[in-house]
């Protein structure tokens, strides 16, 4: 397990709720940091996916430039894009500074941020794995028949570990 990071990404952009925000704009600050296992986890065998800085700035850029309201969803945006990107993601933590977030006052900025962790217990064979627990995860990719997939829901109430569904992929 290893942690990196990206901190004081700087970018213009067009979010907010007032209409001068919408227009000029402000400046913006992401920091995203990211638990991994850099090696080859046990769990994600056939998907070597290495975490890079890059792809990681390209993610945010991407999204920044899509303009929202409010920047909470600017943050699941970005936490979604990583996720779909990166199938070995421990947990996400990102962080989003605004500039000048009230038109017209003497503010310096706000913040918000989100953690999000997404290591499970197999309730079948109690080991550690990753799931992200929505359509980003890695198990939708298991070919396994969907009554069976009902079952497994049903029986252990989550997802279980690649091992296990792979027991029951056909
Ligand atoms: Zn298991
Ligand atoms: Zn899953």
């Amino acid at each position: 397990m290893g942690q990196i990071s990206l901190e004081g990404m700087k970018f213009y952009a067009y979010h907010g709720v007032y209409e001068e925000e919408q227009i000029i704009g402000n400046y913006y600050t992401v920091d995203v940091f990211i638990e991994s296992n850099f090696s080859r986890a046990a769990n994600t065998d056939d998907v070597f996916d290495t975490i890079n800085y890059e792809t990681v700035y390209l993610i945010c850029q991407a999204e920044m430039r899509k303009p929202v309201k409010l920047i909470e969803t600017l943050i699941d945006n970005i936490i979604s894009a990583l996720k779909h990107q990166f199938s070995t993601l421990q947990s996400v933590n990102v962080r989003i500074q605004k500039s000048n977030p009230i038109p017209g006052a003497q503010v310096s900025h706000s913040a918000v941020e989100s953690d999000e962790s997404y290591v499970s217990k197999c309730p079948r064979c109690n080991s550690s794995f990753i799931c992200y627990k929505d359509g980003a995860c890695w198990c939708n990719d298991v070919k396994i028949h969907p009554k069976t997939r009902e079952s497994i829901k049903h029986e252990f109430r989550g997802c279980l570990c690649k091992n296990c569904l792979s027991f029951y992929a056909g």
